[in-house]
C-alpha cells in the first residue's frame, strides 16, 4: 500500500460504520432516552452502565472511564489497531472502495491488515470445510456422526478437515493469493526449512468473533498415529485471536444471551454444539484455557441488563475434582460475577455432549434448568469434608466456610451466605454471622495497613497542577446545556446563536469545545452534514476538549424532544445573562478600587458602562421571560 487513504473516502467510511451498529458487537446495549442507547463500558470494569453511544451524531463516550470517540477511535480502541486499519476494515465490512493518495507519504505498513487476516482465515475455513466431504476425512466424519451430527450440522457450525498431507493449505492460500507472511501472521501456516500447514489430519471447528468473522480454529486429534499428542490443538495468538477473550460460540449466542440475560459455558466444541442443537442456544466454551476474568468480562458486557448486572451465568462443571476446582476458582474471581454464577452438574458426570446422545435434547435442557448458586455449591464442597455429627467438626467447618465468604464485600449477601452456612452444617445463625464478621476482619486488616501509606505516598507525588473545575459543577450547567444542544442538533440552533461567543464560556474546556465548533464551521455548518461532528473533535487539539466533546454529543439534552427554538433561545440568553452578570461583577469591583476624585474620567466611564450592562441585562431578562 501506497499513499494516505483519501480524505472523502475516510468520511465515506465514517458515514456507513454506524457506530451503534460496529459497538454491538462487543457490547449489548439498550435505550437511554434522546436517541442515545447505553451499555457497559468494555474499556473499564463497571457494574451499571456508563457507556454512552449517540448514534445520529456517531459519538460514544463513557462517563466511568471518559473514553470516547467516533466509530473509528472505537474500534482503534478496542482491538489495538492503527488508524489505516481501521479505515481498512470498516471499508472491507461496509463495501467501501479505498483509494489511495499517491502523494509522499507511504505509510509502512506493520505486518498485514486485520482484514487481510481475517480473508485468509475465511479462505482456510472453506477450503477446511470442503475437505470433510472427500475420501481422506472419513474418520472426521465417523467422529461426527458418533456424537450425534450430520452433515447439516457440520455445515451450520463450519466443521471442516485439514488434511494430512501437511502442505495442502499453503498451496491452496498461495493459490488465492495470499503470501506465506500473511498466512503466518493470520495463525494458518508455519515456518520450518519451508512453510507448512499448521493443521494437519486433524478435525476443525472455525471460532468466530462475535461479528461472525472466523478468528481462528479448534483442531481435535483423530488419527492414532497423529504425532502431536495433545487431544486439541488451538490457534496461536495472533492480532485476531487471543486466547483468554475468546469464546467460541459467541456469534451464535450472543442475540439470545443479552435477551435472555443468561449464558451458559461448557467445556468444549461438542457441548456448545449439543447445547445449541437441544435448545440451550446461549451456550458457549473457552478455547483452550481456563475461563478467566477477562472471559467473565466480555459476557458480562452482552448480558448487561439495563441498570445493572442482573445476568446469569451458568457453568457445567464436571462433579469430579477437577471440576470443584474449577469451581472453587471462580470463587475466587470478580465477586459481582460470582453472586450470578450458578452451577449445572450432571449426576453421572456426564457432558452436554454425551447427555444428549444418551438421554436426548430435554435432558441437555433440564441440566441447565436445574442449576444451583456456585456459592452453595462451594459451600457444600467444604462442608462435605466434616464429619458434622460432631461439634468440634461442626465448629472447624463453619470457620473454613465462614473464610470462604469473608471475601464478599457486599453486605447484604455475606448474611445470606452466613445463613446458608447456619443451615448447612446446623449451627445457629447468629454464631455463623459472627464467625463471618471475625473472618472478614481478619481478611481487612493487613490490607488496610499495607494500603493506606501507599495511597498517602501516590497522594503526594502528585504534582500541584492548577485545579480545572469538574465540567459538571452546577455553575456551568447553562454552558453545558448550550453546547449539548449545538453538538446534538446544530439544525435546531437558529440565528440566535450567532451572539454567543468563546467569552461566554468561562470553564476552559468548554471554551474549547465552542471554539472547535466555530473552527468546523459553527452550528450552521452542521445543520446538513453529517461529517460535522467529527469535524468539531478533529479540530480540538485538547484530549480534555475531545474527550468533553463526545460526552456532549452522547448526554441526553434535558428536554424530551428535539429542542424547540424557544428552549434553545432560553439557554442562549441565559448564557449572555452570565456572561453579562460576571462582567458587572468585574466593573464593581474595579470601581471599588478606584478612587473617584483622583480618577474621575475612568471612574465615570466605568460608571457609565455598568448602567449599560444592567440595563443589558434586564434585556436578556425580558427576552428570556418572553420566549418562555
Ligand atoms: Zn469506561
Amino acid at each position: 500500500m501506497a499513499g494516505r487513504i483519501r480524505e472523502d473516502d475516510i468520511a465515506e467510511v465514517r458515514e456507513k460504520a454506524r457506530i451503534d451498529d460496529v459497538v454491538s458487537s462487543y457490547v449489548t446495549l439498550r435505550k437511554a432516552g434522546g436517541g442515545s442507547l447505553k451499555g457497559l463500558c468494555p474499556f473499564h470494569d463497571e457494574k451499571s452502565p456508563s457507556f454512552n453511544v449517540n448514534p445520529s451524531r456517531g459519538y460514544f463516550h463513557c462517563f466511568g472511564c471518559q473514553e470516547g470517540g467516533d466509530v473509528i477511535n472505537f474500534l482503534m480502541k478496542i482491538d489495538g489497531l492503527t488508524f489505516a486499519e481501521t479505515v481498512e476494515r470498516l471499508a472491507d465490512k461496509y463495501g467501501v472502495q479505498l483509494r489511495r493518495e499517491d502523494g509522499d507519504a507511504p505509510e509502512r505498513p506493520r505486518g498485514p491488515a486485520r482484514g487481510r487476516l481475517i480473508e485468509a482465515n475465511k479462505v482456510a475455513q472453506d477450503f477446511y470445510a470442503e475437505q470433510l466431504e472427500t475420501v481422506e476425512a472419513v474418520t472426521a466424519r465417523e467422529f461426527l456422526t458418533g456424537r450425534g451430527f450430520d452433515q447439516d450440522v457440520a455445515t451450520t457450525f463450519g466443521i471442516g478437515f485439514a488434511p494430512r498431507d501437511g502442505e495442502a493449505l499453503v498451496r491452496h492460500l498461495r493459490g488465492r493469493g495470499f503470501s506465506d507472511e500473511d498466512a503466518i501472521a493470520a495463525g494458518l501456516v508455519a515456518m520450518g526449512r519451508s512453510a507448512y500447514d499448521r493443521f494437519r489430519g486433524r478435525l476443525l471447528w472455525p471460532i468466530r468473533d462475535a461479528s461472525g468473522d472466523t478468528i481462528g480454529f479448534g483442531a481435535r486429534r483423530i488419527f492414532d498415529d497423529d504425532k502431536i499428542e495433545a487431544k486439541y490443538l488451538n490457534t496461536s495468538e495472533t492480532v485476531l485471536y487471543k486466547k483468554s477473550h475468546v469464546l467460541y460460540g459467541i456469534d451464535l449466542a450472543r442475540r439470545d444471551m443479552a435477551r435472555s440475560s443468561q449464558a451458559v459455558v461448557v467445556e468444549g466444541y461438542t457441548d456448545v454444539m449439543a447445547c445449541h442443537l437441544s435448545g440451550v442456544p446461549t451456550a458457549v466454551a473457552t478455547c483452550g484455557t481456563a475461563f478467566g476474568d477477562d472471559h467473565a468480562r466480555v459476557l458480562r458486557r452482552f448480558l448487561h441488563d439495563h441498570e445493572e448486572f442482573r445476568g446469569e451465568v451458568i457453568f457445567t462443571f464436571d462433579g469430579d475434582a477437577a471440576g470443584q476446582k474449577a469451581a472453587l476458582k471462580a470463587f475466587g474471581g470478580d465477586q459481582n460475577f460470582v453472586s450470578q454464577t450458578y452451577v449445572a452438574i450432571e449426576p453421572d458426570g456426564l457432558d452436554p455432549c454425551d447427555l444428549r446422545i444418551q438421554k436426548g435434547d430435554a435432558a441437555v435442557r433440564e441440566l441447565v434448568a436445574k442449576r444451583q448458586p456456585l456459592y452453595r455449591f462451594v459451600l457444600a464442597n467444604v462442608v462435605t469434608k466434616y464429619d458434622l455429627d460432631r461439634a468440634d467438626a461442626r465448629i472447624d467447618a463453619m470457620r473454613e466456610a465462614a473464610g470462604l465468604v469473608s471475601s464478599i464485600r457486599d453486605k447484604s449477601k455475606v448474611d445470606a451466605f452466613a445463613r446458608e452456612i447456619a443451615g448447612m452444617i446446623g449451627v445457629d445463625v447468629d454464631d455463623a454471622r459472627r464467625e463471618v464478621r471475625r473472618a472478614a476482619a481478619r481478611a481487612e486488616r493487613p490490607d488496610e495497613r499495607r494500603a493506606a501509606p501507599a495511597a498517602a505516598a501516590a497522594a503526594a507525588a502528585q504534582p500541584s497542577r492548577p485545579r480545572v473545575p469538574s465540567l459538571r459543577d452546577p455553575r456551568f450547567s447553562t454552558e453545558r446545556e448550550t453546547l449539548k444542544i449545538v453538538i446534538q442538533h446544530p439544525g435546531a440552533v437558529g440565528r440566535v446563536i450567532e451572539g454567543v461567543g468563546p467569552h461566554d464560556f468561562s470553564h476552559p474546556t468548554y471554551r474549547g469545545v465552542w471554539e472547535a465548533v466555530a473552527a468546523a464551521g459553527g452550528p450552521a455548518a452542521g445543520a446538513k452534514d453529517n461529517g460535522w461532528s467529527t469535524r468539531v473533535r478533529s479540530s480540538a487539539a485538547d484530549p480534555a476538549v475531545s474527550s468533553a466533546i463526545s460526552e456532549l454529543g452522547v448526554e441526553p439534552v434535558l428536554t424530551p424532544a428535539e429542542p424547540t427554538p424557544t428552549y434553545v433561545a432560553m439557554h442562549v440568553y441565559r448564557l449572555q445573562e452570565l456572561t453579562t452578570m460576571r462582567r458587572i461583577a468585574e466593573l464593581k469591583s474595579r470601581l471599588q478600587r478606584t478612587n473617584p476624585v483622583e480618577h474621575a474620567a475612568p471612574y465615570n466611564k466605568m460608571f457609565g458602562e455598568l448602567v449599560a450592562l444592567e440595563q443589558h441585562r434586564r434585556n436578556l431578562r425580558d427576552q428570556q421571560v418572553k420566549s418562555q
